[in-house]
């Protein structure tokens, strides 16, 4: 799973990537001043284009950084919250 998509909880364009360790991450389409991830396209599929992300390091040339969904989602904390209390 990869490219662009929204996110169940609040309907905001996410993009899912893979990491390093080839789980699957939805961030930010839109790079942000607090931004510490580094999206990079790896091709296509199926005309999609695919994506891999790494958290950006200090040795890496100023760019575009992205944020985690999972940190600006504004339901998604709310959502996950509601169930560990359930
Ligand atoms: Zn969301």
């Amino acid at each position: 799973m990869s490219g662009s998509a929204t996110c169940k909880y609040c309907d905001r364009p996410i993009v899912w990537a893979t990491t390093t360790r080839g789980s699957n991450m939805c961030v930010d389409p839109n790079p942000s001043t607090r931004g510490d991830f580094v999206l990079a396209a790896t091709g296509t599929v199926d005309g999609k284009v695919q994506f891999a992300v790494r958290r950006a390091l200090d040795t890496d040339a100023p760019g575009r950084r992205y944020t985690s969904h999972f940190d600006t989602c504004p339901q998604w904390r709310h959502t996950a919250a509601r169930r560990e209390s359930s």
